[in-house]
C-alpha cells in the first residue's frame, strides 16, 4: 500500500508499542480509572514540560475551553473575541455558556487573529479573547496581552494545535490567563481516545477549573458549586505520559518535514506557510494555498495522497452560527483563505521519499 495518509497514527504506535502496552497494563493492575495517580503524574510532567504552575487534566480540548471560560466567570450577555478560521469547538464553548463569540478577521500571512483588528471589536460586553495558535504556531501574544491588560479582558489560549510551540522562547500554554490543550488522537500529543488539559500560572483560576471538572467538588461528599463531569481518565493519562517523552523529538521530525516541503515546493504556484515573528512553529499541520483548490485536492487523492482542508467553512458561515446573525459578519481574509487552503500530509514518521512524492505530485498538479 503506497498511499500517503494525512496522519498515520498506526506508524507512531508501532514505534512505542511495548511502552504503551506496559502503561496500559499498569492502569489495569492498579484498577484506578478516573483521576488518581496516573492523572496527577501526567499533570506534573506536563507542567514541568510547559514550565507552568499548574495543569488540570480534563476530558477533551472542548471541555478545557468550556471549563476555562466558566472559571473566568463568563456567561450570558458576555462577548468573547476569537476567530472564525478554527475548529468549531473554540466558539462552541463560548456559546455553550450562553455567551456570544465575536469573530475577528485573521492575519493573511499567519492565518491567526489579527491583533490590529481586536480593539475595534471590543464593546462594553467583551470579557475575554481566545487566540488560537493555529496549525502549530503561536498568536502574536505580546500585542494580544497588552490589549487585554488595557481593557481588563481574560486571555484564554486555544493551544489545541500547539503542544511545545513557543513565543519568544516561552511555551504556549503559560502566556495567557489560562490555556487549553486537546489530546485528540491526531494532535501532536495525542491520546487513544478523548483527553485535554487546562494549563497556566494563575493558581486561583486553575483551582476553580480543577473543582469544575469534578462536579464542583471540594471533598468527597461536598460540592461547592454546580460543576461538570469532565475529568481525565487514567488510561489516557498513562498513554500521553509515555508520548510526552517523545514530543520534542517528534516536533523536530515535523520541522524537518516542513523544511523539506519548503525546499521542494519553492518557486511553484503555491503559497507556503509563513512563520510570524518570535514563534517556534510545531507544524501540527502544513497548510499551503493554491488556486483551484478542489481540483488540486482531487488530483492528490487520485495519486493516493490524503490532503485535507482546515477549514473549508468558516464558523460565521456554519449553519449553526449563520442562523443566529453571524452570517452578516464581514471577514474578507477568513473567507478568501478558507477557499484556498490545503493541508498536506505531515507526521513525524513520514519518510523523505513520502515527502518527495507529495511535493512532486503537487508541483505537477499546480502546473510547474
Ligand atoms: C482539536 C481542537 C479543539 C477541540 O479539541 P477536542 O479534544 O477535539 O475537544 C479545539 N480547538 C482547536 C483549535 C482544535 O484544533
Amino acid at each position: 500500500d503506497n498511499r500517503i495518509p494525512l496522519v498515520d497514527l498506526k506508524a507512531q504506535y508501532l514505534t512505542i508499542k511495548s511502552e504503551i502496552g506496559a502503561a496500559i497494563q499498569r492502569v489495569l493492575d492498579n484498577a484506578s480509572f478516573i483521576l488518581g495517580k496516573e492523572v496527577e503524574q501526567f499533570e506534573a510532567a506536563f507542567a514541568d514540560y510547559l514550565k507552568v504552575r499548574g495543569v488540570v487534566g480534563v476530558s477533551s480540548g472542548t471541555s478545557a475551553l468550556m471549563l476555562s471560560l466558566k472559571a473566568c466567570g463568563i456567561g450570558p450577555g458576555d462577548e468573547v473575541l476569537t476567530t472564525a478560521h478554527t475548529f468549531i469547538a473554540t466558539a462552541e464553548a463560548v456559546s455553550q455558556l450562553g455567551a456570544k463569540p465575536v469573530f475577528v478577521d485573521i492575519d493573511p500571512a499567519t492565518y491567526i487573529i489579527d491583533p490590529d483588528l481586536i480593539e475595534r471589536a471590543i464593546t462594553k460586553h467583551t470579557k475575554a479573547i481566545i487566540p488560537v495558535h493555529l496549525y502549530g504556531q503561536s498568536a502574536a501574544m505580546d500585542a494580544i496581552m497588552s490589549i487585554a491588560r488595557r481593557h481588563n479582558l481574560f486571555v484564554i489560549e486555544d493551544a489545541a494545535q500547539a503542544h511545545g510551540a513557543t513565543y519568544k522562547e516561552q511555551r504556549c500554554g503559560g502566556i495567557g490567563d489560562l490555556a487549553c490543550f486537546s489530546f485528540y488522537p491526531g494532535k501532536n500529543l495525542g491520546a487513544y481516545g478523548d483527553a485535554g488539559a487546562v494549563t497556566g500560572n494563575n493558581e486561583d483560576l486553575l483551582a476553580r477549573v480543577r473543582r469544575l471538572r469534578d462536579h464542583g467538588r471540594t471533598s468527597k461528599y461536598e460540592h461547592e458549586e454546580i460543576g461538570y463531569g469532565e475529568r481525565l481518565d487514567a488510561l489516557q493519562a498513562a498513554v500521553i505520559s509515555v508520548k510526552l517523552r517523545y514530543l520534542d523529538a517528534w516536533t523536530e521530525a515535523r520541522r524537518r518535514i516542513a523544511g523539506a516541503y519548503r525546499e521542494q515546493l519553492y518557486g511553484a504556484k503555491i503559497v507556503l506557510p509563513q512563520a510570524g515573528n518570535d514563534v517556534g512553529h510545531v507544524y501540527h499541520l502544513f497548510v499551503v494555498q493554491v488556486d483551484n483548490r478542489d481540483a488540486v485536492i482531487s488530483a492528490l487523492n487520485r495519486s493516493g495522497i490524503g490532503a485535507g482542508i482546515h477549514y473549508p467553512i468558516p464558523l460565521h458561515r456554519q449553519p449553526a452560527y449563520a442562523r443566529s446573525g453571524h452570517g452578516e459578519t464581514s471577514l474578507p481574509i477568513t473567507d478568501a483563505v478558507a477557499s484556498r487552503v490545503i493541508s498536506l500530509p505531515i507526521y513525524p514518521e513520514m519518510t523523505a521519499q513520502q515527502v518527495g512524492r507529495v511535493a512532486t505530485t503537487l508541483r505537477e498538479v499546480v502546473g510547474i
